[in-house]
């Protein structure tokens, strides 16, 4: 399953209810995500950090999906040229700060 197959299965799956819910609950979901991502990192559990980067994934594309986005052209719009966008550089030879 690539990102674009992905994104339409969490559309199929859950279209309906984030519809519903609508985008800033929908974001604020995301970020919850990523705050149990933050936790399982520093607990350093592998299975559930797999986890918890599914449901940042998956939630991510909830939010695309209310805002119309294509989260396959997006990547590929910044990042398909295969160098860092900002330096276009391989590899990135920004500062840390910047990406
Ligand atoms: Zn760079």
């Amino acid at each position: 399953m690539d990102i674009k197959e992905f994104q339409e299965l969490m559309r199929k799956l859950y279209y309906i209810k984030d519809s519903r819910r609508g985008v800033f609950k929908t974001y604020l979901w995301l970020i919850e995500e990523v705050g149990e991502l933050s936790e399982a990192i520093r607990k350093g559990r592998k299975d559930d950090i797999a986890s918890e980067m599914a449901d940042v994934i998956a939630w991510l594309s909830s939010l695309a999906n209310l805002l119309n986005i294509d989260l396959n052209e997006a990547i590929l719009k910044k990042y398909g040229k295969g160098v860092c966008p900002r330096c276009l550089r391989i590899p990135c030879e920004c500062e840390e700060h910047i990406r």
